[in-house]
């Protein structure tokens, strides 16, 4: 049985032309962490509004652990839903303690004992007597899923958890709040418009575009296989390229020469395709079959970002992102050889083709 299943989901808001959410299907397996990932305005925060119940649904269906809460007349309110929220900005009763806030509105025997439990599970046992403006950005965000797991709902909906953190305590808080969701055998919903969030901590991420989704896959499959144009960009930095299906039918003719790919959608050999070449699969070789000049090396530490001009043929030239080892030395001007691994290719399906979400 899913935990969660949507079908058909939509919602437009009075006054604004298109709708913000639109004929959403996705099926949510029990214990799995799920991260709708998208950019800005493409419903992410209303699907799972939606969800909470804070937010109804012009058509479609909502079930939580097989009971429908949402279905033409059925309209379950938000706290008789099984789901724990964590808000983006935490909300905290601020003259609350930590405990107090975790023990809100939990009337159950075992009240103490399960306050402990879940301070013990986010790590915040020793902090369980301060108040909400003594803690760190981190701490409050423990308290936060604390609070929300402390009923053990069947699904825990975090709305851009990791917004609010600096970058070093946003790594730090992707591997806790994964660690925390999976000891506590929770299903959860997160949404996040950064792809490292969505990579990081996700079973399986939902990419949304426009109020729809248009893939759904794990974190490697999405990186890299993306289906389309639009989630090959939203998710990393890509090089796209023209070509031909080979004779094969897992390779690739492009301005790079034959690249050899795995996922080829069915496509038969002579057909025009639109490939994803991630710079990660482009790697810097004295013997390698491409050249090019560097026209920018960017050094970010772990990798150096190199821009490169190939050759495309009579009066066409290209600049094609090439992911470079940190320890080489490449110079602005310089000729490079560099060739293409098979990893990281991806034939991207046409919009036309793309199924409907
Ligand atoms: P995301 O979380 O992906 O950034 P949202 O779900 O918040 O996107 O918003 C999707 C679209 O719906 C946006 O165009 C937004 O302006 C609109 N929208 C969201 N909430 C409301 C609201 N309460 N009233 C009117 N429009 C809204
Ligand atoms: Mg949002």
């Amino acid at each position: 049985m899913s935990a969660i299943e949507l079908s058909q989901l939509r919602k437009t808001f009075p006054g604004c032309t298109g709708p913000a959410v639109y004929d959403l299907d996705l099926s949510i397996r029990d214990g799995e962490i799920i991260t709708l990932l998208g950019p800005s305005g493409c419903g992410k925060t209303t699907t799972l509004r939606m969800i909470a119940g804070f937010e109804k649904a012009d058509r479609g269906r909502i079930a939580i652990g097989g009971q429908p809460v949402s279905d033409g007349g059925i309209w379950i309110p938000p706290e008789k839903r099984d789901v724990g929220m964590v808000f983006q900005d935490y909300a905290l009763f601020p003259h609350l303690t930590v405990e107090e806030n975790v023990g809100f509105g939990y009337r159950e025997q075992d009240r103490t004992v399960r306050i402990d439990d879940v301070l013990r599970l986010v790590n915040m046992a020793d902090l369980k007597k301060r108040y909400p403006h003594e803690l760190s950005g981190g701490q409050q965000q423990r308290v936060a899923l604390a609070r929300a797991l402390a009923r053990r709902p069947a699904v825990v909906l975090l709305d851009e958890p990791f917004s609010n953190l600096d970058a070093d305590l946003r790594e730090q808080m992707r591997v806790e709040v994964k660690r925390i969701l999976k000891e506590a055998h929770t299903t959860a919903i997160l949404v996040s418009h950064d792809q490292k969030d969505a990579l990081s901590i996700s079973d399986r991420i939902v990419v949304m575009e426009a109020g729809t989704v248009v893939q759904v896959g794990t974190p490697r499959e999405i990186y890299q296989y993306p289906e389309n144009r639009f989630v090959a960009t939203f998710v990393g930095r890509t090089n796209l390229l023209q070509g031909v299906i080979g004779r094969d039918g897992f390779s690739v003719e492009t301005m790079l020469g034959t690249i050899p790919c795995r996922h080829t959608h069915n496509k038969s050999p002579g057909e025009a395709v639109e490939i994803s070449v991630r710079p990660d699969s482009l790697e810097l070789d004295p013997e390698g079959e491409i050249e090019g000049v560097v026209r920018r090396a960017t050094y970010v530490g772990d990798a150096i970002d190199g821009v490169v001009q190939v050759s495309c043929g009579e009066d066409c030239i290209r600049d094609i992102l090439v992911h470079i080892h940190p320890e080489e030395d490449v110079q602005e001007g310089q000729r490079i050889r560099f060739r293409v691994l098979s990893d990281f290719i991806a034939v991207l399906q046409s919009d036309a083709e793309k199924p409907d979400a």
